[in-house]
């Protein structure tokens, strides 16, 4: 549907200035979706209407959950003559309205374009007592015109990580645990895999029975989940911190090592088998605890099953696109499994990127891979007219690619629009990892029963 009538294989069209189809979303996304992940939290939108209904339902969309916020519901007036009055009225409402623990405050483009200045806008509700007593607000900027739903996500997280720790004498035998963009189960998975390895851990954020509570009849406005104030202020006395995904997490780190003296080691999102095994590694070393043997068990089985795939894997081409946090390990991984990625794009810009790409594909010749405002899903479909695949994985915009050029989908990443169930299985750590490789392979083996001829359609694969 993308270059279906308009670009043959052969051609690549040079563009300087335009995205077409971006691989990402807006920032205010990532910074709604981290604040869910603390406890008794409600996002605020500090804009117009439309940006915080479109933040909404795309994670309703993906999450199939409520997700509440609130705008400061910006008009004409406040659109030229600044949001400051919307902003300071909507926290007195809110905090009478919907009694939340915490606002957390997002810019977007609008509020920015104007030079709205969310610090000085939150101090003076501070300072003229809109903030009532034990109450809290924090605020990220989040201009949708750089950077994507990530950095968003990252701004947030920083934000958090700002005002909660305090340092105090007495140190804890805990580490924190920063988590990039992974679904509610993923964060779920994280902390059995610290219950297992019987460290104790601080994650944040954290979803895991916010956007994925269980039904129980009444509308709960904050779910049970998520990172408590206690947890965060706790964070500032930790022996250290791991912080999983360079470009969600590492701004945050950094701050919270500035602010109090808690080192941080940084790893990959623990997706495939060497990326989990450098973070178990990172979260041993940094509790100063041995790795059990149940996570050794668990290791081993995710390779044996590895062992008994490999033949599918061997030599498939593949496209993958999405977050840079998820895909740089994933792709490690399908180069572990013998497979090529031949074409991988992020929308999300950061000069990591390009480093781990080069690393990791450097010497595949026929591997090609950009991220930012370019590498868009324009780019990603002339590339695979140009060098067919096998397989494409990424988020739900891909199926268009995928039915144009009758290529196996796998659906990975944010947002998932048109699939449900899937933000209930972990893809993280040595079962989640277990689980993403049996979806790849069954796709694969789906392809291949679809188009063996009759005398060669096995029973037995
Ligand atoms: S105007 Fe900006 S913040 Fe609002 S939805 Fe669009 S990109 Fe996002």
């Amino acid at each position: 549907m993308l270059l279906r009538h308009t670009q043959k294989a052969s051609e690549t069209i040079e563009r300087k200035a335009l995205t077409v189809n971006p691989a990402k979303t807006c920032q205010p996304v990532g910074a709604m979706y981290a604040a869910l992940g603390v406890h008794g939290c409600l996002p605020h939108s500090h804009g117009s209407q439309g940006c915080c209904s479109y933040h909404r339902s795309a994670l309703t969309r993906h999450y199939k959950e409520p997700v509440m916020a609130s705008t400061s519901s910006f008009t004409e007036g406040s659109s030229v003559f600044g949001g400051q009055a919307n902003l300071l009225q909507a926290l007195t409402n809110i905090y009478a309205i919907y009694e939340p623990e915490i606002v957390a405050v997002h810019s977007t483009c609008l509020s920015e374009t104007i030079g709205d200045d969310l610090g000085q806008i939150c101090s003076k509700a501070v300072a003229d007592g809109k903030v009532p007593e034990g109450k809290h607000i924090v605020y990220a900027p989040t201009p949708s015109y750089v950077g994507s739903h990530v950095t968003g996500y990252a701004n947030m997280l920083k934000a958090f990580v700002e005002k909660f720790p305090i340092k105090t004498d007495e140190k804890k035998r805990q580490i924190n645990l920063l988590s990039g963009w992974v679904e509610p189960s993923d964060m779920r998975e994280l902390k059995r895999i610290m219950a297992m390895m019987d460290v104790k851990s601080v994650l944040l954020p954290d979803t895991s029975d916010v956007l994925d509570a269980p039904m129980t009849g009444e509308f709960q406005m904050y779910p049970n989940g998520g990172t408590t104030i206690p947890e965060m202020v706790s964070m500032g006395d930790s022996m250290a911190t791991v912080a999983a995904g360079w470009f969600a997490t590492r701004d945050a780190a950094i701050a919270l090592e500035n602010q109090c003296k808690v080192k941080f080691t940084q790893t990959d999102i623990p997706v495939g088998l060497k990326a989990t095994d450098r973070f178990i590694q990172a979260v041993a070393k940094e509790a100063r605890v041995s790795v059990p043997e149940s996570i050794n068990v668990e290791r081993g089985r995710l390779v044996d099953a590895l062992t008994d795939m490999q033949q599918y894997f061997y030599g498939k081409k593949v496209a993958i696109y999405g977050d840079p946090d998820n895909i740089i390990p994933l792709t490690e991984f399908l180069i572990d499994l013998g497979m090529i990625p031949t074409a991988v794009v992020s929308g999300t810009p950061g000069k990591e990127f390009m480093k781990r790409m080069d690393a990791l594909l450097g010497d595949i010749p026929e591997a090609r891979y950009l991220n930012g405002a370019q590498a868009d899903m324009f780019l990603m479909h002339g590339w695979i007219k140009e060098n067919p695949v096998d397989l494409i994985i990424g988020n739900t915009y891909g199926k268009y690619i995928a039915r144009d050029e009758n290529i196996p989908f796998l659906r990975y990443g944010f947002p998932i629009l048109d699939r449900i169930g899937h933000s209930y299985f972990p893809t993280v750590g040595y079962m989640g990892t277990l689980n993403l490789v049996t979806k790849i392979l069954d796709k694969l083996m789906d392809k291949i029963d679809e188009t063996a001829l009759e005398e060669k359609f096995e029973l037995v694969m």
